[in-house]
């Protein structure tokens, strides 16, 4: 089963797609996370991504395509893929569908995450990462999670697109460009809409229930 993970940045797309990693043996296919990897290397095409992402701003379709398909290639990937992040505009969405025919794949389940700007700002301005095991947690609601953490609080680390003002063009961008996605995904019978504002178990609990029917 191929699943899409939908919803504003801070939504909670990456903790729940983890989540799912760890329970059903899965593997995440964040853009973002690709996209990030990519600034790392110092190459003239991760200085421009690294420009795009710090101003809140979009990746091109080119770009983003180009690095989904090369993880795609991966058989591990079969049937066992949550996309997080992807599709982002309705150009995405329908050029998902045919990148997946290519591979013999289809979506089997698209979860839309819903929650308001304010709880997103609170969520991503206290978001830090563990760089050592991609642990997400937040400064303002994890305190004692992030003390007794196993890999030690010196690899948290925050992302530089999480700032006020970054998260306030993402959100605009999203409502924009990105919410508009959620009318053409919601016309396949495998979408579902779930209230984002719920605690960590509760999402678990109603993504949990879409998974095993
Ligand atoms: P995320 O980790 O999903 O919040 O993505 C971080 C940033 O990466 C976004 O704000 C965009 O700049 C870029 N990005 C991630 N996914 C996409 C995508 N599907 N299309 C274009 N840009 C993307």
């Amino acid at each position: 089963m191929n699943i899409i993970l939908f919803g504003p940045p801070g939504a909670g797309k990456g903790t729940q797609a983890q989540l799912i990693v760890k329970k059903y043996n899965y593997f995440q296919l964040s853009t973002g996370d690709l996209l990030r990897n990519e600034t790392k290397k110092n190459t003239n095409l991760g200085k421009e991504i690294e420009s795009i992402i710090s101003r809140g701003n979009f990746v091109s379709d080119d770009i983003v395509n180009q690095l989904l398909i090369e993880q795609l290639k991966n058989l591990k990937f079969i049937d066992r893929i949550i996309f997080d992040g992807y599709p982002r505009t309705i150009n995405q969405a329908k050029n998902l569908e045919i990148i997946l025919k290519k591979f013999s794949q289809k979506i089997d389940l698209i979860i839309s995450l819903s929650v308001s700007k304010e709880i997103i700002e609170k969520r991503i301005l206290g978001r830090i990462t563990c760089n050592k095991c991609n642990l997400s947690l937040n400064e303002f609601f994890n305190k004692k999670e992030i003390e007794l953490h196993p890999c030690g609080q010196e690899f948290f680390t925050k992302r530089g697109d999480d700032n006020l003002t970054t998260v306030i063009s993402r959100y605009d961008l999203y409502m924009k460009t990105t919410k508009p996605v959620i009318d053409f995904l919601s016309q396949n019978p495998n979408f579902h809409e779930i209230d984002g504002a719920q605690s960590i178990d509760e999402i678990t609990a109603k993504i949990d229930a879409f998974i095993n029917v």
